[in-house]
C-alpha cells in the first residue's frame, strides 16, 4: 500500500530574470506584480490564516486542497505518510505518522478487530472469501503452535491423532524437532522428559495418565463389570494384574510366542494363560485354564487403559473356552471385538472407530471382519463362530 501525496506549492517570491528582453521581461513583471496584487489583497481582505498556528500568513505559504499552511508550520511539522500534508496531531501507526483524517477514513481497517492498519495480511477465512486482517488478528487466525506458542503465520503441521481424534497444530520448528507421543501420536517438545523406558507422553495424554496399580485395577474392575453387566461375557477366572514397562513388556511377549499364541503384536498388553492338560483312566484328555495373567503397560492414558484392558481379559474370557490353535486374526481379531464393544458401552466412540481402521494384518482386519460378521448373524452368532 502507498501512501498517497500531493502537494502544491505558492510561491510569491520572484527572481528578476536580467537575460530575458525587455519585452517579456515587462511582459512578466506586470503579469507577477497582478498576481500578488491579487493574492495580496486576499489574504488581507480575508485576513488569510494557516491552518494549522492559526496566524496571518506573512510571505510563503503552501496551499493543500482548500487548506492553507504557513511556511513555518511547514517546515517544523511531520507530514502525514498518506496525504503528505503537514500535521500538528497524528497517530503512530505501526510506526507511520498518519493523521486524523486519513487514520478514520483512508486506512484499511482490519476486518477481524476494525483497527486501522497501515500494513495487512490477506488471509482466507474458512468461508473462502479473503479477508484484511491485522498482525495479532492473523496470529489468531492462523493459532499458535501447540509447542512453542509461536504464531503460525510461517509453515506450519497439523497433525491429527487417531486414537483421539484431537488434532495439533505446529510450528515447522517443532515438528522437526520433537518426539511422538507413544499412545496417541502427537507431538512432544524435544526437550521434554521421556519415561525411564524412552516412552514420550505428550501433554495431553499426561492429564489422564494412570501410573498406580490401584489406578489399573479400577479399569479393570470397570471393564470386568461390563462384560459381566451389558456383554454376558463373564469370566471364570480372575487374572492377575502386573505392570511392566515397554521392554519387560516386549520381553514377555517374545517368551509366550508359542504356536498357541503367535500374534504377539500387542505392545501394549498382554494375557498369558497356563493350561493344564490332564489323562483320566480311560485315556481322555481334558485341557483346563489353570491361571491367567494380566502383563499391562505401566503410565497410561486412562482411556487407553480401558482399551487394552478390555483386550486382554477377552483373551482370558476366549482361553477359558477355546483350546485348539485358532488364526491369529480371529484370536486378535475377537480381542479388539470385544474391547469395541466396552469402548462404545463406555462412552469412548472416537477411540471405539479408531480401532477399527488400524491398518494391520491382525488387530485391524480382525476387527472389521467380525464387525461385518455381527451385522449378519448378531452378537452371539460372532460369539458362536469365534467359539466353535
Ligand atoms: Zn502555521
Ligand atoms: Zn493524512
Ligand atoms: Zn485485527
Ligand atoms: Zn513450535
Ligand atoms: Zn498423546
Ligand atoms: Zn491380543
Amino acid at each position: 500500500m502507498k501512501p498517497i501525496k500531493s502537494e502544491i506549492k505558492y510561491r510569491l517570491k520572484i527572481k528578476a530574470d536580467t537575460l530575458h528582453t525587455l519585452l517579456i521581461l515587462l511582459f512578466i513583471t506586470g503579469l507577477i506584480l497582478t498576481m500578488i496584487t491579487a493574492v495580496s489583497k486576499s489574504a488581507s481582505a480575508q485576513s488569510m490564516q494557516c491552518s494549522i498556528c492559526g496566524k496571518t500568513i506573512r510571505g510563503d505559504y503552501w496551499k493543500y486542497g482548500d487548506k492553507v499552511i504557513c511556511n513555518q508550520c511547514k517546515n517544523s511539522l511531520p507530514t502525514c505518510e498518506m496525504c503528505g500534508i503537514p500535521m500538528k496531531k497524528f497517530y503512530d501507526v505501526e510506526g507511520h505518522k498518519i493523521c486524523p483524517d486519513c487514520y478514520n477514513n483512508k486506512l484499511t481497517r482490519c476486518e477481524k478487530c476494525n483497527t486501522p492498519i497501515y500494513t495487512y495480511w490477506n488471509w482466507e477465512g474458512p468461508d473462502g472469501k479473503t479477508h484484511k486482517l491485522c498482525k495479532n488478528c492473523l496470529e489468531k487466525a492462523m493459532g499458535y503452535c501447540e509447542l512453542c506458542g509461536k504464531s503460525l503465520t510461517g509453515k506450519s503441521w497439523t497433525v491429527t491423532s487417531d486414537s483421539t481424534g484431537r488434532t495439533g497444530k505446529y510450528c515447522d520448528y517443532c515438528k522437526n524437532h520433537s518426539h511422538t507421543c507413544f499412545y496417541c501420536s502427537l507431538l512432544v517438545p524435544w526437550n521434554a522428559q521421556p519415561l525411564k523406558d524412552g516412552r514420550y507422553i505428550c501433554s495431553y495424554c499426561r492429564q489422564t495418565l494412570l501410573s498406580q496399580q490401584s489406578d489399573f485395577k479400577k479399569i479393570k474392575s470397570e471393564v470386568n463389570s461390563v462384560f459381566a453387566n451389558e456383554l454376558n461375557l463373564k469370566l471364570n477366572h480372575n487374572p492377575s494384574l502386573s505392570l511392566v514397562d515397554l521392554p519387560k513388556l516386549k520381553k514377555l511377549v517374545k517368551a509366550n510366542q508359542t504356536s498357541e499364541n503367535q500374534s504377539g503384536g500387542d505392545n501394549m498388553g498382554l494375557y498369558v494363560g497356563t493350561k493344564l492338560i490332564t489323562t483320566d483312566s480311560k485315556g481322555k484328555k481334558t485341557t483346563k485354564l489353570q491361571q491367567g495373567d494380566i502383563y499391562i503397560l505401566n503410565y497410561m492414558p486412562r482411556d487407553v487403559a480401558v482399551w487394552v484392558m478390555a483386550h486382554e481379559m477377552a483373551h482370558g474370557w476366549y482361553e477359558e473356552r477355546v483350546f485348539t490353535h485358532k488364526d491369529p486374526l480371529i484370536v486378535e481379531g475377537f480381542a479388539e471385538w470385544v474391547a469395541y464393544h466396552v469402548l462404545k458401552q463406555k462412552g469412548l466412540n472416537t477411540l471405539a472407530e479408531s480401532i477399527t481402521k488400524r491398518e494391520d494384518e491382525v488387530y485391524g482386519k480382525g476387527l472389521r471382519f467380525l464387525l461385518n460378521m455381527e451385522k449378519e448373524r448378531g452378537f452371539k452368532g460372532v460369539l458362536d463362530y469365534v467359539t466353535r
